[in-house]
């Protein structure tokens, strides 16, 4: 615990700040605040987005940010950083306990840069990775040719089964058929559970690294409600502003591994991660996002946020089955996480345009290729939705179903003219705005004020 009372003088500042951006800045307040305002008045079903709880939020402005910090707690390279040496080891504390890891580096700025800290401290520029492919509900950074991933290293891609479930077989053969140095599991649209332990122990044949990234479901992960990867996979990684509703951010965690020695014996794996951020990959980090980590991960730790997660997944339940029951093609049936994958042009309607037409009245949702799709990357077959933003309006499984039918009447009346050209009748609009507007209204954002 800090050896001070807290006083008036921080809030005292925030304060001023904000109203000196208001005088100073009118143009770029307002667009601001609009943000802010366009938030609480639209349905965010995004999958890997949040709702960052505000006492996290506010640390991304601390003028903590102002302090250049190149290096670790106890032993930095500048001069004035005996409160941010406190800041991060709490960051890195309670994300430990939060995650039962027993290493943690906080400074990577996104999830992106932690997945790259993770291959280059694991592989030499063309060594063989594997993770899953983009088509299959893998992410950019797991081997795609437009990513570094795919570009510096020979990256292989397993995919799906026949059922739409991951294809474990095909992960197994293409480990033994590749060799590769480094296994990525973890992904960015696939609704069911991963099982860590098959991916371990495929990757102990070969010898290969194992990184879990679970950017997506690392709050559900946190509360118990997706098994743990942390020590089955050598290596952890997240960000911290999709499911853990905290500053904006990238993690790398480790469990058992921790300590495990590097081949040449000059370190351990865990040693290797801290140079490869600093100084490989980044210079001084910012300490107000990693007050803002510390923050979330206080938030992630507690009863509260283990309703918030329980509510996410019995969300996505409903609203799988809401789509269902409206005659959609849900894939792999439902889900088990926060995410739902419908497939709109089993409806006749492109991905983009169901994506634009629900923008057009209120609802954000993502355009996502489906399994074995027709479609290119920017035209797609299907909609992802999730349901972080809802938990946070505290949704009841009964407000799936009024929401399932706005998306459905504006998708059904929803006149196409081209693979990302449409109409939406006037009437079908107004009525969707309205809907959405009773519907944020009734279930406000519970940790931000009313907007007036
Ligand atoms: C979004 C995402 C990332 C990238 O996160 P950033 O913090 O935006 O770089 C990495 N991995 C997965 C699985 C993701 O979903």
């Amino acid at each position: 615990m800090p050896d001070s009372k807290p006083s008036t003088n921080l809030s005292r500042f925030m304060l001023a700040a904000i109203e000196r951006l208001q005088q100073k800045d009118p143009e770029l307040y307002t667009i601001l605040d609009n943000e802010y305002q366009r938030q609480a008045n639209v349905l965010t079903m995004v999958a890997s987005s949040s709702i960052a709880d505000p006492s996290s939020l506010i640390c991304e402005a601390m003028p903590a940010m102002n302090v250049t910090a190149e290096g670790y707690p106890g032993n930095r390279f500048h001069a004035g950083c005996r409160h941010i040496d406190e800041i991060e080891q709490l960051a890195i504390d309670r994300t430990k306990e939060v995650f039962g890891a027993k290493f943690v580096n906080v400074q990577p700025m996104t999830a992106t840069s932690a997945n790259e800290v993770v291959m280059f401290s694991t592989l030499k520029p063309g060594d063989v990775l594997l993770g899953m492919g983009l088509d299959a509900g893998g992410h950019l950074t797991h081997g795609s040719k437009a990513s570094i991933s795919g570009q510096v290293f020979e990256a292989y891609g397993y995919g799906l089964d026949k059922d739409e479930r991951l294809d474990y077989d095909e992960a197994h053969r293409l480990t033994l058929k590749h060799k590769p140095k480094l296994l990525i599991c973890g992904t960015t649209a696939y609704a069911r559970k991963i099982d860590w332990s098959k991916f371990r122990a495929m990757a102990d044949e070969v010898g290969a690294f194992v990184l879990a990234d679970i950017t997506h479901i690392a709050g559900l992960v946190a509360a118990g409600l997706h098994p743990s990867p942390i020590d089955h996979a050598h290596f952890t990684t997240t960000c911290t502003h999709k499911q853990l509703y905290g500053g904006r951010g990238g993690l790398v965690m480790m469990g058992r591994d921790f300590d495990t020695p590097t081949a040449d014996g000059k370190t351990t794996l865990s040693g290797l991660i801290q140079k490869k951020v600093f100084p490989f990959f980044q210079g001084a980090p910012n300490q107000a996002s990693i007050a803002a980590k510390a923050r979330g991960m206080a938030f992630v730790g507690s009863d509260e946020f283990k309703a918030v997660a329980q509510r996410i997944v019995d969300l996505a339940d409903a609203l799988a089955k809401a789509f269902v029951a409206k005659g959609y093609r849900v894939i792999t049936g439902g889900s088990d996480n926060h995410i739902v994958v419908v497939d709109v042009f089993k409806k006749g309607i492109t991905g983009v345009n169901a994506e634009k037409a629900l923008e057009d009245c209120g609802i954000v949702v993502n355009k996502n290729r489906i399994p074995f799709d027709v479609n290119p990357a920017t035209v797609t077959s299907g909609i992802r939705l999730g349901t972080n933003g809802l938990a946070i309006r505290e949704m009841e499984p009964s407000d799936m179903v009024e929401c399932v039918d706005v998306i459905h009447d504006i998708l059904e009346n929803l006149e196409q003219t081209g693979d990302r050209e449409y109409n939406i009748p006037a009437e079908v609009k107004q009525r969707a705005e309205a809907s959405i507007a009773t519907i944020c209204a009734r279930r406000p954002i519970t940790t931000y004020p009313p907007v007036q």
